[in-house]
């Protein structure tokens, strides 16, 4: 039976995932043993495991599952041109101030929302006159430089020689190298439009300041779908995109009090979208940009018509109808969605006086659906009839645990906390009638279930 006490009334804080991810293998800090190198972060045993369980809901229930959505892989380093195209060579940049004590570097628009004011899509000259005016200071409480805009992409040389030609980028977005393969998917596959082309990969930005977790990272994983549409029918797709986020977010157990729309306004949006939505998690830190959908009209196939000399016309089928498609992006952030769903499972109770912490994951996320133990580990016939079960169900399942560690006890609680539904012990009843105990992680209930009913 659980008691709840008072603790289920506190609050996650961020300590408390970034505390469970080390201890129990999820997600430790880039290159750790060296100090770390800020902004990146390694996925542990466990993490691993519920990061591609998550990336593989999505590219079932947004590629497998539909007939018009097509996926890709292209390179991480791509032609420098196509940077200058989309625009991010001359302004995927964010503004830099410095502390003029510590040298130490910002974001001028964060220092400003920590303080209370929106510096959302303000230009530096307006930047700086607002931190004089609000009297905005360093976090150590130095005054701070005149703002320079920071381009965010890492470059690197392609080839043994380091020149100005040689100059490539690590792709700071895997959009482009959807965009970049819209007339290859079109000419080989001849999809009906409208259709979506869908990628995941990872993506690199230098980040001026990476903080909260792995919520602003300098390298990270995206998800997303260039959906190309007819220009004047853009709006139907858009509501039935914006629909299926839901959906999908439901999916990943995200309770639906905690995902907010934020219709970005005309101010905010980029120059070429006519309408995006940010949809946005309530975390520990704040309520904060989970993923976007956003309406981007020709805007990338016109720039790689232009800057290519290639044609990006789509022609209807059995008519002499052409255009530039339209595109609606749905992106997604691997990393945050993989925090959205940590700290929304999240949840610390007390079971008959012990406390405990429990990652209550969607069944289909859970690095582990069971975990399979014999009740004492130094019976070997609790032990291979055990390893009997473990097999059968591992050939069903391929994420099943052994855990034979501790006492029966320790055992649960540490299934509880990475969030494994199901543990099936064997004891010697088993032996006598073929039954197991299953043990619900959320209600704690154990039930008495026939082997061949597993
Ligand atoms: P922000 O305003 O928070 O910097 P953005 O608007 O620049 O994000 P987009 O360029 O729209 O982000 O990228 C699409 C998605 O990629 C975001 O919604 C987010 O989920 C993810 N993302 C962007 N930057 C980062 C980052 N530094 N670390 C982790 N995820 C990121």
């Amino acid at each position: 039976m659980i008691c709840y006490n008072r603790r289920m009334e506190k609050k996650t804080s961020l300590e408390d995932i970034v505390s469970l991810c080390k201890r129990r293998g999820f997600i430790y800090q880039g290159s750790e043993v060296y100090g770390g190198l800020a902004g990146t972060w390694d996925y542990g045993p466990l993490g691993v495991e519920l990061k591609r369980r998550i990336m593989q809901a999505w590219w079932k229930f947004f590629v497998e599952s539909r007939d018009d959505m097509y996926g890709v892989d292209a390179a991480i380093i791509m032609n420098p041109k196509t940077w200058v195209a989309s625009g991010h060579v001359a302004t995927f940049a964010d503004p830099l101030v410095e502390d003029l004590v510590t040298k130490k570097r910002y974001r001028a628009d964060h220092l400003l929302k920590d303080a209370g004011e929106n510096a959302d899509g303000l230009k530096p000259e307006d930047l700086n006159k607002l931190i004089k005016e609000k009297n905005i200071k360093s976090p150590d409480g130095n005054a701070l430089s005149e703002v320079r805009m920071f381009n965010m992409m890492f470059s690197t040389n392609v080839g043994p020689i380091a020149s100005d030609e040689s100059v490539a980028y690590l792709r700071p977005e895997t959009a482009q190298g959807i965009f970049t393969n819209y007339r290859n998917v079109v000419d080989s596959l001849y999809p009906s439009l409208p259709f979506g082309i869908a990628q995941q990969g990872k993506a690199f930005r230098n980040e001026i300041s990476p903080r909260d977790f792995v919520f602003r990272s300098r390298e990270f994983e995206q998800m997303e779908i260039e959906y190309f549409v007819h220009p004047e029918k853009w709006q139907e797709p858009f509501e039935a995109l914006l629909a299926d986020i839901y959906e999908f977010l439901e999916l990943m157990g995200l309770p639906k009090d905690k995902v907010h729309e934020l219709e970005v306004t005309d101010a905010d949006r980029a120059h070429y979208s006519k309408r995006t939505i940010d949809i946005e998690f309530d975390y520990p830190i704040g309520r904060e940009e989970l993923m976007g959908l956003a309406y981007r009209t020709d805007f990338d196939l016109k720039n790689i018509q232009r800057e290519s000399g290639k044609n990006m016309e789509y022609v209807v089928k059995g008519t002499s109808e052409k255009f530039v498609p339209h595109v609606i992006e749905p992106s997604f952030g691997v990393e945050r969605l993989v925090m959205a769903v940590l700290c929304s499972s999240y949840r610390e109770d007390e079971v008959n006086g012990d406390k405990r912490v429990v990652l209550g994951l969607p069944e289909n996320l859970a690095p582990y659906r069971f975990a399979v133990a014999p009740l004492l580990k130094n019976k070997p016939e609790l032990v291979a009839k055990a390893r009997e079960v473990y097999e059968v169900l591992r050939e069903k399942y391929s994420n099943v645990a052994w855990d034979d560690n501790g006492n029966i006890g320790k055992r649960y609680r540490r299934q509880d906390e990475i969030g494994t539904p199901h543990c099936i012990v064997v004891d010697f009843t088993t032996l006598k009638d073929g039954t197991v105990t299953v043990r619900d992680r959320d209600t704690t209930e154990q039930t008495r279930v026939q082997l061949s009913e597993l």
